[in-house]
């Protein structure tokens, strides 16, 4: 996670939060076979980038929570009927159930979510003190990714995630053939989760507020991960806690609205630099990366005001983005809000 001050736990390692990442690495290839070639890095410094152990983090913040009061449940999943229960007997129900929602399940509303990625990963044991404490993230001219995130020397998470454009014939296989190219231990079949990350904004922003169920939807839920670098957890955040304060005030009504305003400079930003991945320019891709290295991570991901600073240093490589048709359509869509929503079914 790249924001994690914004989450109210110690920054420690009991409390899940195991490597304070100096740096974030990306690299560019030229492809995926043997031949392929170094097509550019950026490096990203991260002032507030943890790599944690999102299980641990949970549970102590789920027990900070009941120690102020809270009760938290866990290990029974809110079923359809429970759902129903809980919509009539509450004020408000916030759903962070992920992409798709229970909501849209319960619903029959599935379809009203659009884009996401197929991801597979898992924690593997080796020799990771070539990159440890820092971590990679390896664009390989596929519309996805693979990483390698250390959480100490000889353990960390691997990955990898493809857009549905390029989703392989064979997920497990595709993944080991990217850790065993990339020089990782190869993970079994068994120990590998596979799970989707959205491609905000992957739901139409007046869906993010559920008047008529007293449901309102946060972070993946509310379909608004990162679509080019898949995070989402700061996003999810973000999104908690504007809900709260618009929750607080009265004016839930606005909340949508509020969310996707501040959603909107970095759905822009995601949306051009996944167009030059998918335009299979890697050498592109890795002039622009190189041209905005040094950047705060965090900046690097959500802010495209820092980083069109950085570009206008390096007017060639501007140029040559700005030179390119699809960027421009991507540019004018994201302006127009020109997104991939499905229609709302009635349900
Ligand atoms: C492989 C992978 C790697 C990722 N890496 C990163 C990363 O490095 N950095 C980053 O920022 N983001 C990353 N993401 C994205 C990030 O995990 C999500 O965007 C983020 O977790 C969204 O948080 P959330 O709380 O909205 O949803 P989730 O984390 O999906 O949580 C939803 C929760 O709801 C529970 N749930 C669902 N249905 C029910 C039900 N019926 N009853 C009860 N509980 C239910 C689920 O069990 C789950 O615990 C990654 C995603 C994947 C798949």
């Amino acid at each position: 996670m790249t924001a994690a001050s914004m989450i109210p736990l110690e920054k420690t390692p009991e409390n899940g939060f195991v490597n304070d990442v100096p740096e974030f690495e990306v690299d560019v290839y030229t492809g995926t076979n043997p031949a392929r070639e170094l097509a550019g890095t950026g490096v990203f410094p991260s002032g507030d980038g943890y790599v944690a152990d999102r299980n641990v983090v949970e549970r102590r913040w789920a027990a900070t929570l009941e120690a102020d009061g809270v009760t938290v449940r866990s290990g029974s999943p809110v079923t359809k009927s429970k759902f129903h229960s809980l919509i009539d007997r509450h004020d408000l129900v916030v759903d962070a159930t992920g992409q798709p929602s229970l909501s849209s399940k319960v619903t029959g509303s599935t379809d009203e979510y659009s884009g996401y990625m197929t991801a597979l990963n898992t924690d593997v044991q080796g020799d990771f003190s070539d990159i440890y404490p820092n971590t990679r993230m390896i664009l390989e001219n596929y519309a996805g990714y693979a990483w390698v995130f250390p959480k100490s020397t000889h353990r960390a998470n691997v990955g990898i995630g493809w857009a549905q454009r390029d989703l392989p014939t064979d997920y497990m296989e595709a993944f080991k053939q990217a850790c065993e190219r990339n020089g990782w231990p190869i993970p079994s079949r068994e120990q590998t989760n596979v799970a989707i990350i959205p491609e905000g904004p992957s739901l139409n922003p007046s869906r993010i507020y559920v008047p008529e169920f007293n449901v309102v939807r946060v972070g993946d839920a509310a379909g608004i991960a990162n679509r080019f670098s898949g995070k989402g957890i700061s996003q999810a955040v973000h999104s908690a806690y504007i809900m709260a304060e618009y929750a607080a005030n009265g004016r839930l009504a606005e909340y949508p609205a509020a969310l996707h305003k501040t959603m909107r400079p970095e759905y822009l930003l995601a949306h051009v630099v996944r167009g030059v991945l998918e335009s299979n320019r890697p050498y592109l891709l890795g002039e622009i990366l190189a041209a905005v290295s040094g950047l705060d991570v965090e900046d690097a991901d959500r802010a495209p005001k820092h980083v069109l600073f950085r570009l206008l240093r390096h007017p060639v490589v501007f140029a040559r983005l700005l030179s390119t048709p699809s960027i421009l359509q991507r540019v004018y869509d994201a302006y127009t809000n020109d997104w991939e929503y499905r229609i709302q079914k009635s349900s």
